[in-house]
């Protein structure tokens, strides 16, 4: 069974072909500034030469009407026709309050999904075109959509409700959803595999360290609470994201800059963190470079996104009885190596401890704590289309 994941963005489109008798990527592509100037498809059939399409893309029909030419083009495609796709899954990433587990597209759960993009403005309409557009270019195949909240309808109301008046809760829905719920569940299953536990047994810290960052509590498997909230923007320092603050910065930004709340909405998403902390970049790599340089003001960017990971943690390790494994990944956590031993390195209160030749690694499953740390900590790089890929055909062979 082929399963083809879409994961729709404003501009941009990523796609993979998974051969699900035995996991295993057959194609992979990435469409990018689709509707702007200079679109084009860098398009990768496994065992073949890349291929990259620049052609105007008005629209995510467009674009997806390419990636179906690409996979089934006689010289570099992946398969013969499309009929050898059996379902898509999509990454779908507000599915506010209605949906804890990924469903099968219907008209029902497309409005519901139209329902969420008030509190997901910038998110949900680029997956809608993506589901929409493939119903019509693959009418009789099932559609699947996972969503990036889904994992966290777990927590318990203290950790989603704000303290702000619980009316606004009621009318907006305005409460903590958390994000990146693929990611950390991916790894929660793998981390559990790893540990030799039953993944409904298992409590982990799991780190998703990237351009966006995010920790999760789990326990016996599931979501207790995690950093981001409302929107993917609370929590950790990110790339650009600005995190925690206290909130009366913003009407008083909004009046000395004369900023509207798009434009403050812009401040706090593109043009903070990391990025207008240390002035070099958001790309964590420019950052260590320009630190390693001397530059103080990289090393103060780099110090406040530790501080707030170690925060986190040390907050969930007191929502949690037991912490058996702290997992890092995404681009930070599956990397840099130097990041995760800094940030592990003022968990020494804690008993963590990691062994700096285990934590010589990048980008492969590996424990990197020492023998005598009372909490494993380990590597565990993301598979968020893997895992989107799992849900489809499970729905779809059920
Ligand atoms: P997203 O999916 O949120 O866009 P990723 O999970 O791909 O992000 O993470 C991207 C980040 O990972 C970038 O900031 C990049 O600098 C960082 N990264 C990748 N490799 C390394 C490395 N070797 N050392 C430090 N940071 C790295």
């Amino acid at each position: 069974m082929n399963v083809l994941v879409i994961n729709c963005g404003s501009s941009s489109l990523k796609y993979q072909l998974i051969d699900m008798s035995n996991e295993e990527v057959k194609a992979k592509g990435l469409v990018e500034r689709i509707g702007i100037e200079g679109s084009r498809i860098k398009h990768e059939t496994i065992g073949k030469e890349k291929e990259t399409i620049e052609t105007p893309m008005k629209d995510h029909k467009i674009a997806l009407e390419l990636v179906m030419d690409s996979l089934t083009n006689e010289d570099y495609g992946a398969i013969k026709s499309l009929d050898e796709i059996s379902a898509v899954g999509h990454r779908v990433v507000h599915g506010g309050e209605d949906f804890a587990q990924s469903v099968i597209i219907d008209d029902k759960v497309l409005k519901a999904i139209e329902d969420n993009v008030e509190i997901a403005p910038l998110h949900n309409p680029p997956n809608i075109m993506g589901i929409k557009a493939c119903q019509k270019l693959l009418p009789n195949v099932k559609q699947v959509a996972v969503f990036d909240t889904a994992f966290h309808q777990t927590m318990p109301a203290e950790s989603y409700i704000y303290a702000l008046p619980y009316e606004y809760y009621e009318k907006y829905r305005i409460r903590r959803y958390g994000f990146h719920g693929t990611s950390h569940k991916y790894i929660t299953n793998r981390a559990a595999e790893m540990l030799g536990k039953d993944v409904n047994e298992v409590n982990l810290i799991t780190c998703h360290l990237g351009n966006g960052s995010s920790i999760c509590a789990v326990e016996n498997g599931k979501s207790i609470d995690t950093s981001m909230g409302f929107t993917p923007l609370e929590g950790l320092a990110m790339g650009t994201r600005c995190g925690d603050l206290d909130p009366a910065i913003l009407p008083f930004l909004m009046e000395k800059e004369n900023l509207s709340p798009d434009e403050i909405n812009n401040v706090i998403n593109k043009k903070s963190g990391v990025l207008r902390i240390s002035g070099v970049s958001s790309d964590f790599r420019d950052i260590e470079a320009a630190r390693d340089e001397g530059n103080e003001r990289a090393a103060l960017a780099l110090n406040i996104f530790e501080k707030r990971v170690r925060g986190y943690i040390g907050n969930y390790f007191t929502e949690l009885d037991h912490v058996d494994g702290i997992v890092f990944t995404a681009g930070v956590g599956e990397n840099s190596i130097e990041m995760r031993e800094s940030i592990c390195a003022g968990l020494k209160s804690l008993g963590i401890e990691i062994d700096k030749e285990r934590n010589n690694v990048r980008g492969e499953d590996k424990l990197i704590s020492s023998d005598n740390s009372k909490v494993k900590v380990f590597v565990i790089p993301t598979n968020e289309e893997l895992m989107i890929a799992r849900d489809t055909k499970e729905l779809v062979e059920a």
